[in-house]
């Protein structure tokens, strides 16, 4: 390294799966590291989102890392698809196992990073009062870690307990003899409904737009299946890491991995029930031609209206329950028992399309037509996804630019790794990665393995810095844009892929759905140009 000394090589932000992993591999590499985590343990994701029902939508055997052959075969999981106390136990387990713990500065967060033109570093500040100069910087803050608070009226004058999926109690609630209400019903929404509907003595689930949702494969591993798991890990990874989503056992989408789809506009509708009467919720989307075109998407919501008929008892919920954009526009749910729970005596929907919220007041939530009187609320309203947990640190590049302002006209990042004006930072699963739309673990072991072989190359052919060009971004933007279909950007759609959940977002599609391993080539192909695209000094 040249210039004037820095504190350490490098600081990473974040103790989840990826800053846990970056300490790992730079630490490995040679490099000196240290890392501040905004909570009081690791887990990032899985420290924070600690609600009841919370869960992996991917099987346990593949939501874990996939490079350490000894160490995974002491981990048992105890489920097909394991709940968030059991991640979190395993990402404590692999701190201590990998002797991460002493690196990380818990209780701290990271509330500014400014990089130094003269000496080509970056002071990073916390909020702890400390500052600390590094060469490099790893945003390993993930994609889903800046919850956003809703607009509505009057949403601090509750007298009860205010509770957020997205920061839930460590101790977690009891909500025994209480009146509920939840208020959304995206992933975090949908899995906590039933488990808070079995304890409440009321619950008002009130929905803005509903969900699309797949009952959960998830079972407890039986007596030998684990051991036999672990006998094919080698064959496992391998699988994985071939699979455009890193993920090779599918879970709740198992259909995806079937390759005689046919198209459901060219089924009849007895057909079509046909495949509901086979595959239940999931035979709603087991056609080829409903991730691709708007009218084949419609049909198979129609579908969905009638798997949903099946389970809800009382017509005006069911129809209630039917969403009014495209499926996979969002995020595909899975659940545990959500439909189900409507038919329950103490669980009642609101639509808020038609009753929508005034404001919350002491006593609960005023709506248009009626005063819901409540002893808890729980906001399972999302977050500031990809950008956010970046855009609320003050981030300054080249000539004190700012990356909150930068992304608010274009979230762009070149690979999803760097950002033009921002030398020596990396961003571990950024905009324009394939990140959300894959096995996070898969990608973030592929980024964080790319980024220390990037600081490997700079350290040995005596780089000092390493930055995007903006060229190169604007064209990875577009080329990315490329793969971003009409379900996705549908009009109707308000995800959080496209910024459209946050009030004031730019409407931009911001992850790469070209898949995982077509992504991977094109990384290592940049490398072997000598890192085409971005500028090495
Ligand atoms: P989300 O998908 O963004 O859902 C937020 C919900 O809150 C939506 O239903 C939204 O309605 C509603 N909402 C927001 N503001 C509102 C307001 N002012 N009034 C009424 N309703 C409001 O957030 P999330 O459920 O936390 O999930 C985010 C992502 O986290 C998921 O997509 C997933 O990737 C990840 N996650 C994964 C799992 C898992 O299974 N592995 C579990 C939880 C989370 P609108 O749709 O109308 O905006």
């Amino acid at each position: 390294m040249s210039g004037i000394g820095p504190d350490v090589d490098v600081v990473v932000i974040g103790a989840g799966f990826a800053g846990l992993y970056a300490l790992y591999k730079l630490r490995e590499a040679g490099l000196s590291v240290r890392a501040f985590e905004r909570g009081e343990g690791v887990g990032g994701t899985w420290y924070w989102n600690r609600y009841p029902g919370a869960r992996v939508d991917i099987q346990s055997v593949e939501y874990m890392f996939t490079k350490f052959p000894d160490l995974e075969q002491e981990w048992d999981w105890t489920e097909l698809m394991p709940a968030q106390a059991e991640i979190e136990r395993y990402l404590n387990w692999v701190t201590d196992r990998l002797d991460l713990r002493d690196q990380i500065t818990f209780d701290t967060a990271v509330l500014s990073a400014t990089y130094d033109d003269v000496t080509a570093t970056w002071r990073v500040e916390t909020d702890a009062g400390e500052q600390v100069v590094a060469r490099f910087v790893v945003a390993a803050t993930g994609c889903l870690s800046a919850p956003i608070e809703p607009a509505i009226a009057g949403l601090h004058s509750f007298t009860g307990d205010s509770l957020y999926t997205n920061r839930f109690p460590k101790d977690g609630y009891d909500f025994t003899g209480k009146r509920v209400a939840v208020i959304g019903t995206g992933s975090s929404g949908v899995q906590s409904i039933p488990v808070i509907a079995e304890q409440a003595a009321e619950l008002v689930v009130l929905q803005r737009s509903a969900a699309y949702t797949l009952p959960s494969p998830n079972r407890p591993l039986g007596p030998n299946e684990l051991d036999e798991l672990k006998s094919q890990y080698a064959d496992i990874r391998a699988a994985q890491w071939a699979s455009p989503v890193g993920t090779a056992r599918f879970g709740a989408v198992a259909f995806l991995g079937r390759r005689t789809l046919t198209n459901i506009l060219e089924a009849s509708w007895d057909e079509r029930i046909a495949k509901l009467d086979e595959l239940g919720f999931a035979g709603c989307f087991a056609w080829a031609d409903v991730f691709l075109d708007v009218e084949a998407n419609e049909a198979a919501t129609r579908l969905y209206a009638e798997a949903i008929k099946r389970v809800v008892t009382d017509p005006r919920t069911a129809e209630d329950l039917v969403p009014h954009y495209p499926f996979a526009c969002k995020r595909i749910i899975i659940d545990e028992g959500y439909f189900e729970t409507f038919n329950r005596d103490n669980v009642r929907l609101v639509n808020l399309r038609k009753h929508p919220i005034e404001s919350v007041v002491p006593s609960g939530v005023q709506l248009e037509d009626e005063l819901l009187e409540l002893d808890v609320i729980v906001y399972a309203t999302g977050f500031d996804a990809m950008t956010g947990s970046l855009s609320r640190i003050d981030i300054r590049g080249r000539g004190g630019v700012s990356l909150r302002e930068v992304w608010a006209e274009s979230p762009q990042a070149y690979l999803g790794l760097g950002v033009a004006g921002f030398p020596n930072l990396f961003t571990v699963t950024g905009p324009g990665s394939p990140s959300v739309l894959t096995n996070m673990v898969t990608s973030i072991e592929h980024h964080v393995e790319w980024i220390t072989d990037c600081i490997g190359h700079l350290r040995d052919h005596g780089h000092c810095t390493i930055e995007a060009d903006p060229d190169a971004q604007d064209e990875w933007a577009e080329y990315v844009h490329t793969f971003a279909g009409p379900i996705q950007v549908h009009p109707s759609c308000t995800s959080w892929y496209l910024g459209a959940n946050v009030p004031g977002k730019t409407r931009y599609y911001m992850p790469y759905a070209g898949g995982l391993t077509r992504y991977m080539a094109r990384c290592a192909d940049v490398v072997e140009n000598g890192y085409a695209g971005f500028d090495l000094v």
